[in-house]
């Protein structure tokens, strides 16, 4: 490794804010800063080759947030969400059979009727060209790596990466120095389990007297299918099968634009049986006699996965710090029981960039946005967390049969009389820490792909478009090389070879039937960006560091 103070200086250039993250949080900031006041400078970081290439998200959107921020954009021709939902199913399943629930006892809030589906992706990069029309710098291909303080400790701006840095540290012909990007304000919108969030809520211990963050790794895949079986507007989600009682989660299928679907799985990572493996699980989903029949004769066109955070209401840090604040899922305002934080993430970008605006506009800088912090709660987002704030911890404690049932009727009390009967339940440990050693849990098998419905890793991987530079330093970072051998093989069999959705993680050994010499080798070249590794490492020893910017996946409208 080249020692810092052997480089040379990083140019600097100063704005008035700097947003971490071209996502619906980071994007819908920028608009409103500057539609507040047009003089405010707004530059947007984006470490994703284009804005939306590492967006993944189901998704059905909730309105709230896009009306707000650009009233007239149902009037757009060029909007990007333009399918209603029409029908609404929720499912539970078993092994071979299933129930569709009637609509009449689910809460309101449940309710998709008046929400949009659409690609995530397609609908961030339509905000990154309404915010370039209002002047905001926006960068992608550069990842932020880098806090910057001043000496009273606030954060003052970003520093983009060096790029041309080979695997061994060292500069290569090709280098080019990062550039910091300075600001009276820093707004952190990296979404879920953001890196730089990641040191921030650290450093200013702004998870203190709050649950652990909650997480679940959603992996999705866009399908064009027979016409015959396409419904437009349909929105169909699912309990139950294929996971067994170790772990909770389930399925969402939306049908959109020209005969698309987006069907997915979300397995929370609170599960407890090391051999589980999310993305088998998702791929045994599909083959369920109540669900395969969409996919036969249709075409798999993208696959890719992200974690989605889920802690809600009683999870959420502390906002702010000294110059800057967590946005959308970096702040993990996900209600999780709709499976939705996009609309959020506009309502967090929006809050946001007001307190930043009045901040601003009062001559301040680099100091707490306490107007953000003190608002959120009794906000739109708050009311709509509050409301779920029982929901996940019912089901991680009693389970599909008792445990869901129970957080149907909490959301009935709270809507209807804006009481819980449990208060405020805790979510208990942090995901990492639920595993339990091989020797207590029965493996899970899971059986061959059959490459037409459901498939391999490295077939999905292809179908991220995903691309690093090979000759850089590996970004997934081991505080202890000899963790994943020495304590995690023998204890858990190395979870990161299952939980991983793109085969980054192996354990390769001398002979064949694998008793040899066992190494951990990491396919850093695979990753998907989902960062799940960062959060479900029984060790705490994997931290998921910005590989050089621009590469990752290349995600098309996902
Ligand atoms: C499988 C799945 C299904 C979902 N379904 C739905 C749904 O149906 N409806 C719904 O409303 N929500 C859904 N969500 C949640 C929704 O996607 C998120 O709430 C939303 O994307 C959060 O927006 P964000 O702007 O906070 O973060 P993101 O959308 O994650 O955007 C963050 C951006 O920041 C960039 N970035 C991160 N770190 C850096 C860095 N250091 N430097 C530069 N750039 C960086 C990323 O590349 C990314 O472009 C789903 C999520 C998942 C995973
Ligand atoms: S290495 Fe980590 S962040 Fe990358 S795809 Fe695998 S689990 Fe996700």
């Amino acid at each position: 490794m080249t020692d810092e103070t052997e480089l040379p200086a990083r140019d600097s250039m100063e704005y008035d804010v700097v947003i971490v993250g071209a996502g619906p949080a980071g994007l819908s900031a920028a608009i409103r800063l500057k539609q507040i006041n047009a003089e405010i400078s707004v530059v947007v970081v984006e470490k994703g080759s284009t804005v939306g290439a590492h967006i993944l998200s189901g998704a059905v959107v909730d309105p709230i947030g896009l009306d707000r921020l650009l009233p007239d954009w149902r009037e757009d021709p060029e909007r990007p969400l333009k399918t209603m939902v029409t029908e609404d199913h929720f499912l539970v399943l078993g092994p071979s059979g299933g129930v569709t629930l009637p609509n009449w006892p689910l809460p309101k809030l449940m309710n998709n009727h008046g929400n949009f589906i659409g690609s995530l992706g397609a609908t961030v990069r339509w905000l990154g060209a309404q915010a370039e029309a209002l002047g905001v710098e926006i960068y992608p291909g550069f990842a932020a790596t880098e806090v910057l303080y001043d000496d009273k400790g606030a954060v003052v701006g970003v520093a983009t990466g060096d790029m041309g840095v080979g695997r061994d540290g060292k500069p290569k012909p090709s280098f080019t120095r990062g550039m910091e990007l300075r600001g009276k304000y820093v707004l952190i919108a990296e979404g879920a389990r953001g890196s730089l969030a990641k040191q921030l809520i650290a450093r200013f211990q702004l998870d203190a007297n709050r649950d652990p963050q909650k997480f679940g790794i959603g992996i999705k895949e866009l399908w064009q299918i027979d016409p015959a079986k396409f419904r437009s507007g349909k929105v169909q989600h699912s309990f139950g099968w294929p996971l067994g009682s170790a772990a909770s989660g389930g399925s969402f299928l939306y049908h959109y634009d020209d005969r698309l679907v987006s069907v997915g799985f979300v397995v929370h990572l609170n599960y407890t049986n090391p051999t589980l493996s999310p993305f088998d699980e998702f791929q045994r989903f599909k083959t369920h006699p109540m669900i395969r029949d969409t996919f036969e004769g249709g075409k798999r066109l993208a696959y890719g996965a992200r974690a989605i955070s889920s802690g809600g209401w009683q999870s959420v840090p502390r906002l702010t710090f000294p110059g800057g604040a967590l946005l959308g899922c970096s702040a993990g305002f996900v209600n999780f029981a709709r499976i939705k934080g996009s609309h959020n993430a506009v309502l967090s970008g929006i809050q946001a960039a007001e307190a930043a605006a009045a901040a601003l506009a009062e001559g301040r800088a680099n100091d707490e946005l306490s107007a953000y912090e003190d608002g959120w709660r009794d906000s739109d987002i708050g009311k709509d967390l509050k409301k779920i704030r029982n929901v996940k911890p019912l089901w991680s404690k009693l389970g599909l049969g008792i445990g869901v049932p129970l957080g149907g009727i909490d959301m009935w009390t709270n809507e209807l009389m804006g009481v819980s009967l449990f208060g405020t339940l805790k979510h208990g440990k942090a995901d990492s820490d639920t595993l339990q050693p091989l020797s207590a849990v029965k493996p899970i098998l899971y059986p061959k792909p059959d490459g037409k419905i459901s498939f391999d890793k490295s077939s999905s991987v292809f179908l991220s478009n995903t691309n690093h530079e090979e000759d850089q330093p590996v970004h997934l970072r081991l505080a202890d090389p000899a963790i994943p051998i020495r304590d995690n093989l023998p204890t858990y069999g190395e979870p990161a070879r299952l939980y991983c959705p793109a085969g980054v993680y192996e354990v390769v050994y001398d002979d064949e039937k694998g008793r040899t010499n066992p190494r951990f080798v990491i396919n850093a070249q695979n990753c998907v960006h989902c960062k799940t590794c960062d959060v479900k490492d029984p060790a705490h020893n994997i931290t998921w560091t910005p590989p050089e910017g621009g590469g990752g996946p290349n995600y098309p409208d996902m």
